[in-house]
């Protein structure tokens, strides 16, 4: 059977098109579901898939969940291993995009509240390729505000919240750029619609802090932690204002989908030369061997699949 997207659903590993909700879904209309996006990564020369960073995604869809007070149903080392089954059973030797979603599954509407609703949770996984399709992204100050801890959290993937990212890169690209810069509500730089942002400036590596509004990239932690390890470069976390980006010698921006994907410009003023800097540059390198399991040091980042043996034609 030729590899299809594949979903967790109701309990049963099915076809990802025939797992369905109805449209009375609690979810559907307010937005009550909390997501997560986790790359499984494909080695071409060891022929294994590298899901990267697994347990750290189902913690952060965990603690989503409570917000939303949802009891997921398996614990995140659980949710790991149904991520793994899933995984083999698609078939795919090709990088895919892995989609949990709990979500308020009750299909009553005219209902704001969260509790005495059920909720469902699938798991999709897909072939995806490079969510950034360009090497260096032209950037634009978004108009919309970051959504801010005191309206919504930002720090979970919560569903709701992606309309904030959603109205800032249909703007953004709608205007010509490849991806929108969010500002928080008192101003200062917060991140992009679905990526965290660090800056290079004489040397030092700065990024803003969590209490931001940002969310806790988990990309942005291995970031952190590979300059720090292989660079011996200490990253700030500290606010940081919009002309700073313009007087940048580097911008780069992290993110699952993203990776580490280095910014040229922003609102038409070129950051500095222009091109991928050298701290980017070295980052980006190492993030990249580090998904595919090529980093030893790093190798526990990643959770090894065997995918099942081609078929003899
Ligand atoms: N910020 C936002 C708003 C995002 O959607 C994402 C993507 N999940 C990120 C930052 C980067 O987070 P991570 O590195 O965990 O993918």
């Amino acid at each position: 059977m030729a590899p299809t997207p594949l979903a967790y659903f109701g309990g049963e590993f099915i076809p990802a098109s025939e797992a369905k909700v109805g449209v009375m879904t609690h979810a559907l209309h307010y937005g009550t579901a909390v997501f997560e996006g986790i790359r499984c990564n494909w080695n071409a020369e060891e022929e294994k898939l590298f899901i990267f960073r697994p347990l750290e995604h189902f913690k952060r869809l965990a603690e989503g969940a409570s917000i939303l007070r949802m009891v997921l149903p398996f614990t995140a080392e659980e949710l790991v291993n149904i991520t793994i089954d899933l995984v083999k059973r698609t078939g795919y030797r090709e990088d895919m995009y892995i989609r949990p979603l709990a979500y308020k599954s009750a299909e009553r509407v005219a209902n704001l509240k969260l509790h005495e609703l059920e909720d469902g949770l699938t798991i999709i996984a897909v072939p995806f390729g490079e969510y950034i399709e360009v090497p260096i992204v032209r950037c634009m100050t978004a108009s919309w505000r970051r959504i801010d801890e005191t309206m919504m959290p930002p720090r979970v993937k919560l569903s709701a919240g992606y309309v904030n990212s959603i109205l800032a890169k249909t703007d953004a690209v709608l205007a010509g750029f490849d991806e929108a810069i969010f500002l928080n509500n008192d101003g200062h730089v917060a991140e992009g619609s679905g990526e965290n942002l660090f800056v290079v400036k004489n040397g030092a590596l700065v990024t803003p802090p969590l209490t931001a509004n940002i969310l806790p990239g988990i990309t942005r932690s291995c970031i952190m932690q590979m300059a720090k390890d292989e660079l011996g470069i200490e990253t700030v976390e500290r606010p940081i204002g919009r002309a700073e980006l313009y007087l940048a010698d580097e911008v780069f921006l992290t993110g699952t989908a993203a990776h580490v994907t280095p910014m040229g410009e922003l609102d038409h003023r070129t950051i500095g030369n222009g091109a991928a800097g050298t701290i980017t540059k070295s980052l980006q390198d190492l993030y990249f061997k580090a998904i595919r399991g090529g980093l030893p040091k790093y190798r526990d980042w990643c959770v090894e699949v065997v995918p099942a043996p081609l078929a003899k034609v």
